[in-house]
């Protein structure tokens, strides 16, 4: 009877849960260190937007077969090819990520949202988010086209309903503390609940317990000083427990341990992300507007790219501004293009009718030097060329010192508005070096026997920055690739028949 136990108990751990469930696993118990209402990790915190390859409109009918005709008709999806998927990975990580995790994550990713769909997890175009008209049609931008149905708590639900009906066991409020470990490889683990400590035998052990990023200490320390200053977009449970279990074993580091995604968030956020909130603190349509700091400059190219190759590291730009903040600011003429997160009631936001009085009421600003670098700035918009939130416009702004590449307007229509946001970080990029059949390798490069990983504790896909949506895809490919090399190799420990053919 073999007995797979995985750590965590998000989308990575969850669909890790199912594989080893469908390789014939007999037994997998879930291990959740958060109590049943603050379950699913990171997961459950996002919009649920997940990147996958198509090539065409059918691969997306096969994903989300409740299309209808209308909504073919009135939508350029455009294609998303695995080239051009591997091409985003290449670029936004300076060729620095994995080739053969890549290839991975980027081939198996269409047939593993159908694998979720047979799961029970429903797709749906992210229309409201990465799709702007044109003309009558939407039309599709940035690689990003399909989001869980019900966002990251509709993700996390399904999956867990799909888990439970395999037969799956999830214990809540179960942290792993450490590694059973011998001779012979991994061979369960130490769990702490209801204040108790016990050791839970297993034939195989999946870690899916996230990153480091809710560990000040560890950010301070891995990613450099000032990182113990960010605010945690998501769970406060993701402290690095699995990655240091599996160190402290002998595994070996893998990846970008001083980078990290994290991403412009409101200034007066909570220390860790609120599930009621979800991902409404962050303030992502920076692309249209400028971003000033305390001492009233432009510090960054908002307009570099789509949003979607940018927010993941302009947080640690904005982290090392003066004072950790900066304001977004924009006015009346791209207002309509604001997310729906700019409007929700936990916002820290100034309007005013007069540039002068708005930036009189930006808490920590130079409001003289603000008015100058405005002034400059719109002086220098190339309003010869057409505005296109579509694409990359080439709207720029010649001869500043930092330019403005693409979507810039003036500010100079009443009336304006100021958002303050700080650095929210969303997960750390350092993690575990994994074989690519998710074994977790020791320092030697060599297996460890019954250990495995899946999702944002494996090192080496992400350096320096991430295409948006990829995190979700990271774990359910790797979760179901893990999950089902965990179940080969705890049936063939276990003597089962069955898989150890
Ligand atoms: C606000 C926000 C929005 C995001 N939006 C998106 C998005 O739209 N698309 C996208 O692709 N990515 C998004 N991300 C990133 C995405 O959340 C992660 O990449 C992904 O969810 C990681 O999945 P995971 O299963 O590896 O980790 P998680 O979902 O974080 O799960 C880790 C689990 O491990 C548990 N755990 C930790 N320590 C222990 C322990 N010692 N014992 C037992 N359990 C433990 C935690 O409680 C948690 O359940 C977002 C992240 C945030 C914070």
């Amino acid at each position: 009877m073999s007995q797979v136990i995985i750590v965590g108990g998000g989308n990575a751990a969850l669909c890790a849960a199912l594989s080893a469930r469908d390789n014939g696993a007999c037994k997998v118990i879930v291990l959740e260190r958060a109590p049943r209402d603050e379950a699913g990790g990171n997961s459950r915190f996002t919009a649920g937007a997940i990147r996958v390859a198509y090539s065409g409109v059918d691969d997306l009918t096969a994903l989300m077969p409740d299309l209808t005709a209308e909504e073919l008709d009135n939508t350029d999806f455009g294609t998303y090819t695995e080239d051009q998927f591997f091409d985003d990975m290449g670029r936004v990580t300076d060729y620095r990520c994995d080739p053969d995790l890549v290839e991975l994550l980027v081939r198996r990713s269409h047939e593993t949202l159908m694998w979720m769909r047979e799961k029970g997890v429903r797709f749906v175009p992210i229309w409201g988010r990465q799709a702007f008209k044109v003309d009558g049609r939407f039309r599709f931008w940035g690689g990003l086209t399909v989001e869980a149905w019900g966002g990251g708590p509709g993700l996390v639900d399904a999956l867990t309903a799909g888990a439970l009906k395999a037969g799956v066991e999830i214990r809540y409020g179960a942290r792993a503390t450490a590694l059973i470990h011998g001779e012979d490889g991994v061979t369960g683990v130490r769990v702490k609940q209801d204040g108790r400590l016990s050791d839970l035998s297993a034939d195989a052990v999946l870690l899916a317990s996230g990153g480091f990023e809710a560990n000040p200490a560890w950010r301070a320390r891995y990613l450099g000083p000032g990182w113990d200053l960010a605010k945690v977009r998501g769970t406060r449970f993701n402290t690095g427990d699995g990655i240091k279990m599996a160190l402290d074993i002998g595994a070996a580091p893998r990846g970008h341990w001083s980078g990290c995604h994290s991403v412009g968030w409101d200034r007066n956020a909570p220390e860790f992300g609120d599930l009621a909130v979800g991902d409404g603190f962050q303030k992502h349509s920076y692309p249209f507007g400028i971003m000033i700091n305390a001492e009233g400059r432009r510090f960054v190219d908002e307009g570099a790219d789509f949003r979607n190759y940018t927010y993941a590291k302009y947080g640690g730009v904005i982290l090392s501004q003066p004072g950790q903040f900066a304001w977004q600011i924009f006015d009346a003429k791209v207002a309509h293009l604001l997310r729906d997160e700019y409007r929700i009631r936990q916002v820290t936001k100034v309007t005013a009718d007069s540039l002068e009085d708005l930036l009189a009421r930006l808490d920590g600003v130079d409001a003289e030097r603000a008015r100058d670098t405005i002034a400059t700035y719109n002086d220098a918009v190339a309003t010869d060329v057409p505005f296109d939130p579509n694409v990359k416009d080439g709207r720029n702004t010649p001869g500043l010192e930092i330019p403005k590449s693409n979507w810039a307007n003036r500010i100079d229509e009443p009336p304006f508005e100021a958002y303050a946001v700080t650095c929210g970080v969303t997960f750390t990029f350092g993690g575990l070096r994994i074989d690519t059949s998710g074994n977790v390798l020791d320092t030697d490069l060599a297996p460890i026997p019954g250990l495995y990983a899946a999702g944002e504790l494996v090192g080496g896909l992400f350096y320096m920055n991430y295409p948006g949506g990829t995190g979700l895809t990271s774990g359910a490919v790797f979760g179901r690739l893990s999950g089902a090399s965990a179940a080969r190799f705890a049936a063939k420990q276990a003597g089962d028949g069955r898989a150890a053919e």
